[in-house]
């Protein structure tokens, strides 16, 4: 991608802060990812719609970022225009029991402003870093709930309809997963249906959320929450712990301790490091219980499908890189 005239555009259309090369690690919670062609933050919902729009006429590669925590990203970077939700898509409006909310709000703030407006329903978020739009692609949970359950409807910059309203049913969430994955779907806003309860209540069920999160999970290093999806009816971190991968270290990416379906940074990991221990744990849950491990950390960088490739059936060869499964 030719960068420089790409920047001075964005910079004619004023809609954000613009910045070419900016490391990637910067904005991702594993502190890995090398830099992105260009990186935009808007300042506004239309900003964020206008560089969609100009990306999609200039077929350009676009990848949008919300907090970065459940990405993996290349060393190499990401040949494309990154788009940031952080500034642009913050709003947060409440007529309760809906509350309307950009995508770019940390689900930790909109638990926090739910639990003031007494609406409950989104205590099982508390404790799951990320924005909303995130958790809505990701379909985001944790403690038995997740995001298909107070979802109402969701704001989408469509490539090919435009700006449009799509209710709940239609974005078809299943476990860690809606078809925001496979469309050329971006949340911008959504409506999330909650019920009027006591503040002292729902803040009871979000402290003991919070409290055995800190029990159970490596939340002082930096790391991308689970790395692989529950085969259901198994848990991934059980297989894992299994095969005795707890501690395995390739560089200074490291099986967490505490908790096998983590892979934490111990310093200066690098994705490739975290893709040559996924490939090992993969290996070895395979050769003992002839399941298959499906990433549920999303990979960003090159392989197959450019800048925007996903690794769900990806395998990654080291020298060779992703390929098929
Ligand atoms: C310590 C830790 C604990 C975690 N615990 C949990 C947990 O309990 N449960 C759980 O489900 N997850 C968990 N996660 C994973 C992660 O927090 C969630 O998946 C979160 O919802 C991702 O939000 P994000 O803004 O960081 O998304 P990003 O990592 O920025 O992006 C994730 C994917 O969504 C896409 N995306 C982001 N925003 C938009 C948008 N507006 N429109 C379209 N696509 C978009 C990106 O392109 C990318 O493909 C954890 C992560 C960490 C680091």
């Amino acid at each position: 991608m030719k960068v420089a005239p790409l920047e001075e555009e964005l910079r004619t259309m004023a809609i954000g802060d613009v910045k070419v090369g900016e490391l990637l690690s910067r904005h991702t919670s594993f502190r890995i990812g090398g830099p992105a062609s260009v990186f935009v933050e808007p300042d506004t919902l239309d900003g964020v719609v206008r560089v969609l729009d100009w990306a999609r006429d200039e077929h350009l590669p676009y990848f949008i970022i919300g907090q970065g925590t459940n990405i993996l990203v290349s060393d190499r970077g990401v040949d494309a225009i990154v788009i940031s939700t952080a500034r642009g898509l913050r709003q947060i409006e409440i007529n309760p029991p809906l509350m309307r909310a950009g995508s770019g709000v940390l689900l930790t703030k909109l638990c926090h402003v739910a639990e003031r407006a007494q609406l409950s329903g989104l205590e099982f978020a508390i404790s799951i870093p990320g924005t909303l739009g995130g958790a809505l692609v990701m379909n985001a949970g944790a403690h038995g709930g997740a995001m298909v359950e107070v979802v109402e409807s969701v704001l989408v910059w469509d490539a090919i309809r435009g700006v449009r309203r799509i209710q709940a049913q239609d974005v078809q969430f299943q476990y860690r997963q809606s078809r925001f994955m496979n469309n050329p779907w971006i949340a911008l806003e959504a409506e999330l249906r909650l019920k009027p309860c006591d503040s002292v209540n729902i803040r009871r069920t979000m402290q003991h959320n919070m409290e055995y999160r800190k029990k159970s999970q490596p939340v002082g290093e930096p790391n991308a929450g689970s790395v692989f999806k529950n085969p259901l009816p198994h848990y991934a971190g059980k297989l894992i712990e299994n095969v005795g991968a707890k501690g395995w270290r390739v560089g200074d990416a490291q099986v967490s301790t505490l908790h096998a379906n983590f892979i934490v940074n111990r310093g200066q990991a690098r994705a490739v490091d975290v893709l040559t221990l996924m490939r090992r744990i993969r290996l070895f849950v395979y050769r003992d219980t002839g399941i298959i491990l499906r990433p549920e950390v999303r990979w960003i960088g090159p392989g197959e499908g450019g800048a925007t490739a996903t690794w769900e059936n990806l395998w990654y060869e080291e020298g060779v890189g992703l390929r098929e499964l």
